[in-house]
């Protein structure tokens, strides 16, 4: 999608910093990191958000596999990481790009806001 800031940093128009790629899930760290570890993890194709995963798709199942594996890599498998998926409005989803944010390198608290 012409007008979507992830599809851009997908297709390298925008420069990201990144930590994973593979042929369909592209991961980078947040630009203005929540925890000391923030990546966001994004399919390459355009999906809006999670309730356009197609029901037959394993892109949802991969993308986890992609978080945990970076959490590893990280170092924060074994002090505890959290993955959240923002959507839409009251979800607090700013980005209309299917993504799941990676959270970690701290204590981090529950509830969310
Ligand atoms: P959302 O609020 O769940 O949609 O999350 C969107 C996230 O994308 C926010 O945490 C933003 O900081 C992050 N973000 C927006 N633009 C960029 C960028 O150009 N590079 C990296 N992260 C970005």
């Amino acid at each position: 999608m012409s007008d979507c800031i992830f599809c851009s940093i997908v297709n390298g128009d925008i420069p990201s910093n990144k930590v994973y790629e593979d042929d369909e899930i592209l991961a980078f760290r947040d630009i203005a990191p929540e925890a000391p570890v923030h990546i966001v993890i994004v399919p390459k194709l355009h999906v809006a958000n999670i309730l356009d995963l197609d029901e037959s798709s394993d892109l949802g199942q991969k993308m986890l596999k992609v978080a945990s594996k970076i959490a590893k890599d990280e170092g924060i498998a074994e002090s505890g990481f959290r993955i959240v998926n923002n959507c839409n409005a009251d979800g607090g989803q700013t980005v209309f790009h299917l993504h799941f944010h990676l959270l970690g390198g701290r204590n981090l608290k529950w509830p969310p806001g």
